[in-house]
């Protein structure tokens, strides 16, 4: 009866109270409600929208639907970093060793890939033996000691937001702020963090391509009503991040970046949302004096080791840092010729994700095995001057017919023209609660 009563009120425009929400939540996480009611009153909710206190009650009801990690104890700050998500984005797996290196603690919750972007948790699988399902306790203990873990969503978490967002994926109500932002927050706050960076994608890459400012201004709401800081950073998601796409070989790159030899564009995201953490964390003072922090830890190889500390104590194979070959290697690999001069006008995302899901890298359902070491090396920057034959990128597959299906997908995404056409800046706002700045026009 609740179900059918809230269904038919969001539908007619109504609106859900504080106490409503929590026992809808409760009553989904324990299969009281059905999955075609739960939808249902998910798409009224989609198309009516939730007001504010609607947003802060769903996130409350979705957080305590579960357990937290209670951190408290530590007199440590305790910072997080979410990307709204994108393709190449591997910047959680340098920023995590980088930042905990430096005395902030980052119990990091990831996911797996969705759509066309890849996820942390499947390019982390790729280090053999590495373990992600790791229970809350342990969980604990890693961040005790070693100041990090880097796990999934565990049963225990927001088990209520883990339901509906599966649900939301099949009926075609993902793309909702108030939904987006209460999903993301409900398991970010159950972290028990004392602060959290957003890296808001914006671009023919991202979910939500033209609204990251207000998705960013409504979990910085949210995180308010619990005392989390949140700052935003906009960043591009035009291009894929870096120049490894793919689960192996984001790893790769993420190796080489904490050593100090990563793409520009990776670094300077990396560089950036790790300033706002340290910050946020009372490590630095201001973003400068972090950057420095970070710099020296990259040069030192301080940050380098602490990965290999982390990958051990998960269960995975440290040796991986000095010897990225560990790593699964793809039996095929081609590059991939310019098919004339020109500016490289376009490398579109979304058509590299889907690229990657062809060759076995991604996931079309959620019970797909992948093939961790398929994707593209892309060399090839818009704004780049190329002649006919030069190689833009690398195809790694696991036989020849991926091979020609990776030629295919690189033909359609990488586009040539006769003039440049501007990228977006790659770092373009920074949103908080005192507002929004613009770092480039
Ligand atoms: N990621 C989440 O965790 N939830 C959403 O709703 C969208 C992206």
């Amino acid at each position: 009866m609740l179900a059918l009563r809230l269904i038919e009120r969001k539908r007619d425009g109504g609106r859900i109270e504080p106490g409503e929400w929590r026992a809808l939540a409760n009553a989904y996480a324990a299969g009281h409600i059905p999955d075609y009611q739960m939808a249902a009153f998910l798409m009224a909710c989609y198309l009516r929208g939730l007001d504010r206190g609607e947003t802060h009650a769903l996130t409350h009801a979705m957080l305590w639907s579960g357990d937290i990690l209670d951190l408290n104890y530590l007199e440590r700050p305790r910072i997080d970093k979410h990307s709204t998500g994108g393709v190449g984005d591997k910047v959680s797996i340098v920023l995590a060793p980088l930042v905990s290196s430096l005395g902030v603690a980052v119990p990091m919750m990831s996911g797996r890939g969705l759509g066309h972007t890849g996820g942390t948790l499947d390019k982390l699988e790729s280090i053999p033996g590495f373990d992600t399902h790791l229970s809350l306790e342990q969980a604990k203990r890693l961040v005790e000691s070693l100041n990090c873990v880097l796990i999934g969503q565990t049963a225990e978490i927001a088990p209520a937001d883990r339901k509906m967002y599966a649900l939301r994926d099949a009926t075609g109500t993902v793309e909702s702020i108030p939904l987006i932002a209460a999903s993301i927050m409900s398991k970010k706050l159950a972290e028990g963090l004392t602060g959290l960076v957003l890296d808001v994608k914006q671009g023919s890459g991202a979910f939500i391509p033209d609204l990251g400012v207000q998705l960013a201004q409504t979990m910085i709401e949210l995180g308010a009503d619990y005392g989390c800081p949140v700052v935003a950073l906009l960043t591009a998601m035009d291009r894929p991040l870096g120049r490894a796409c793919g689960n192996a070989l984001e790893i790769e790159e993420s190796i080489l970046a904490l050593k100090g030899e990563g793409p520009p564009d990776l670094m300077n995201v990396t560089y950036a949302l790790g300033a706002e953490m340290l910050v946020l964390g009372n490590v630095a003072k201001d973003r400068d004096e972090a950057r420095r922090l970070m710099e020296v830890a990259i040069g030192t190889g301080k940050a380098a080791e602490h990965f290999q500390k982390i990958i051990e104590a998960q269960g995975g194979n440290p040796a991986v840092v000095d010897d990225p070959a560990i790593l699964p290697q793809a039996a095929e690999v081609e590059l991939f010729p310019a098919p004339r001069r020109g500016f490289v006008a376009r490398v579109e995302p979304r058509a590299i994700g889907k690229g990657i899901i062809a060759l076995g890298g991604g996931r079309t359902t959620m019970e797909d095995r992948l093939d961790l070491s398929v994707g593209f090396v892309i060399t090839a920057r818009p704004g780049d001057w190329v002649e006919q034959g030069e190689p833009l990128a690398t195809i790694f597959a696991k036989d020849r017919a991926g091979i020609e299906g990776g030629r295919l997908t690189l033909r359609n995404a990488i586009q040539i023209a006769d003039e440049a056409n501007p990228p977006l800046p790659l770092i373009s706002h920074r949103v908080s609660s005192a507002g929004i700045e613009t770092l480039a026009p």
